[in-house]
Parts: structure tokens; sequence; C-alpha cells
């Protein structure tokens, strides 16, 4: 076995954000690198995911997730080679997705891994298009959102990772009419020019309840929420009866330090009949076969169409984090370590 390294460097949390995190919040380390013990395995990670709910996870609040503590790295998902084993099933040179991402090297019981096919998809794709983020988008469509074909969709952070796919997902499988908000004109453009959107708007550019009604003239029976606030209450007011929300993120408010209060035309869910649901990737694994399949296909077939924002290096972690939730990205945000 070739020598390991002694140490590589990951990202702690050192103190709780209050509102935007600063870069004072955060600490890159050198921690040391262990041999992997018994039915175990040490992995060389090559890229890894930040994401909006990390955000969640810097505060001491009870949610789905647990917080970071400041005695070990920050987590999240990461996709990197195996460098040393002592597991049944993987060997040096295998790849794997896992959920020890914001490190260099992570030691840990191989069960927890899930092996993937380098010459299939980049491997960087198991981050977004065929991971989390898709899979969310799939199963809230199909799942979450009961996506019928003929539904005009409308898609909010449409331009991101899950918004992408989400908006492409309802026109592949029949939609009668797709539409997406994002933050900038360029992203705008590429809904409609590449990913094959109706009409999009670009939200900072006038109320959302106005532009979402002039884009969607026979109103919106599913909306794939990302962003909360105005976003919402556009949807809710342009909602045909029986109009379906899939309460997935609410990006707008991840830094409030203030509540949030809900949408001031709730009272019309009544009379239209509206179903409004959250969801949870996590409940939704037993998907991912039908979702690979499905997804790959459209990838190969040229009909769903990616991009990924690369950072560079671990040392651009944070500030890759921060991109997500100031919108720098289109599309998956990954930071790459394969230099
Ligand atoms: P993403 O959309 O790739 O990145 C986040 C995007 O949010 C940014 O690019 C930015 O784009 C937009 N944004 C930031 N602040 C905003 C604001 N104030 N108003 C409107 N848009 C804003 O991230 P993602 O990973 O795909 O996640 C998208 C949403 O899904 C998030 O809410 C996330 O929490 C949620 N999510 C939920 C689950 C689940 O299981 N429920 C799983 C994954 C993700 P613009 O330039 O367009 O502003």
């Amino acid at each position: 076995m070739p020598a390991l390294p002694e140490s590589g460097r990951a990202w702690y949390l050192a103190a709780r954000p209050h509102g935007w995190p600063e870069p004072t919040d955060v600490a890159l380390r050198e921690v040391p690198v262990t041999e992997p013990g018994e039915g175990r395995i040490l992995v060389r990670n090559l890229h890894f995911s930040v994401d909006p709910y990390m955000r969640g996870r810097m505060n001491d609040a009870k949610s789905y997730m647990p917080p970071y503590q400041f005695d070990r790295p920050m987590d999240g998902a990461a996709v990197g080679e195996v460098i040393a084993s002592r597991a049944e099933g993987l060997a040096v040179g295998d790849h794997v997705v896992h959920g020890l991402g914001w490190r260099e090297y992570a030691e840990f019981p191989a069960e927890r891994a899930v092996k993937v096919d380098a010459s299939l998809a980049p491997l960087s794709a198991y981050l977004g298009v065929l991971g989390s983020t898709g899979l969310t988008a799939y199963a809230g469509l199909f799942e979450v959102g009961s996506f019928q074909p003929g539904d005009a969709v409308f898609v909010s952070g449409a331009a991101g990772a899950v918004g992408s796919q989400a908006g492409q997902l309802a026109r592949i499988k029949g939609a009668s009419r797709v539409i997406g908000s994002a933050g900038s004109d360029e992203k705008v453009a590429l809904l409609i020019e590449e990913y094959g959107f109706d009409a999009a708007f670009n939200y900072r550019n006038g109320p959302v309840r106005e532009q979402l009604k002039k884009a969607a003239p026979d109103g919106v029976d599913l909306y794939f929420d990302n962003v909360g606030g105005d976003h919402l209450e556009a949807a809710i007011s342009s909602f045909n009866r029986f109009g379906r929300a899939v309460l997935c993120g609410a990006i707008a408010q991840y830094n409030n330090t203030e509540p949030t209060p809900g949408p001031r035309n709730l009272a019309l869910a009544t009379g239209k009949r509206l179903r409004l649901q959250g969801m949870l990737v996590t409940d939704h694994q037993g998907l991912r076969p039908s979702f690979v399949e499905e997804v790959s296909g459209w990838l190969a077939s040229g009909e769903l169409k990616y991009h990924e924002t690369v950072a560079e290096g671990i040392e651009n972690g944070f500030d890759a984090f921060l991109g997500v939730l100031r919108g720098r990205n289109t599309g998956k945000m990954i930071v790459t370590l394969n230099s």
C-alpha cells in the first residue's frame, strides 16, 4: 500500500452565525489522517457539495438534521476515491459517494459509502443531477406534487440545482406550461433557451405576483417552491382550483434574524382547495432506482441538461457556500479538490 498522507485539511464551524455567515464563523484546519480500521475505508475526496440546508445546521436549533458541532469537521455529501480499505467489497481505486464532505480525507465504516461508476457520468454529477438535488426535484414533482401531464408548473430558484431539474422534468413529462423565476437576466435567458421553459422572469425586476400573472395567464396547477416569501404568496394568488405547492425550501429566509410572516393570502387556500405540502428528500430514497434509470436516459438523449458551478480547492469551500446563498451559482455548486 503506498504511504498515506499524514494530514489533510477540513472545515470547522468556529462560531454560530447571526444572520449572514462571516469568514470568522468557520476555520480551515489541518487534521491527522488515520489508517482505516477493520471494516472501514479511507477516501480522498475529489468533490464535495455545498448546499443551502447547511446554513440551518450552523444554528444551534433542533431541526431535521443535527447542528454542526465545533469539535468535528462540518459534513455533507462528497464523492471520492478509496485510497485504503479494510472492508470487503470496496477496493483501492473505487469511487464512492458518502456523507463526510468539507474535508480532504475521510475515514469511516464502508457501509456508509455507495460505490459509483466514473465511466457512466462525471463524478461530480453524483452530487447533483444524479444525486440528492436531482432526487429532490424528481420526488418533489412526481411523488409530493402529484404531477399530472397537462399541469401548468411554476418553479422558483429555477436556475439552481433542484429548480433547473424540476422544471425540465415537468417539461419532459408533458406539462402544459413551465414557468421559472431566477435572480438575473442571464439565468432567465438560460431557462428559456437551454432548458426549454415556456416563460421565465427575473424576480428582481418587479413584484413577483405581477410577473407570475403575466407569465402564467391561465394560472398555475403545481408550484415547486425553493424560495418561500413573496414567491409562495404569488403562487397562491395564481393557483387554479386544486393547486398544489411542494414546499421544498425557503432560501429567501435562511439568513433572517427575525421570524418570517407566512403568506398573507393563505385564506385563498380554502376556496381554491389548495394543498401545500413540505418535503424532505430523505423520505424518498425508495425512488432512487427509477430516478437514476430515468434521469440517466434523459441525460444520454440530451433531453435533460445541467450546469455546474465549480470552485477549485478546499480553501474556497466556504466562499462557494456563501455563493450558493447569494446566487453566484448556476446549477449545482461543487467544490473540486482534484488538484
Ligand atoms: P440552488 O438553487 O442551486 O442555489 C440556491 C439559489 O437560491 C441561488 O442560486 C439563488 O439563485 C437562489 N436564491 C438565493 N437567495 C434568494 C432569494 N432571496 N430569493 C430568491 N432566490 C434566492 O440550491 P439547491 O441545492 O438547488 O436548493 C434549492 C432549494 O431547495 C433550497 O431552498 C434548498 O434548501 C431546497 N432543498 C430542499 C431539499 C429537501 O429535501 N427539502 C433538498 C435539497 C434542496 P438566484 O440567482 O435565482 O437568486
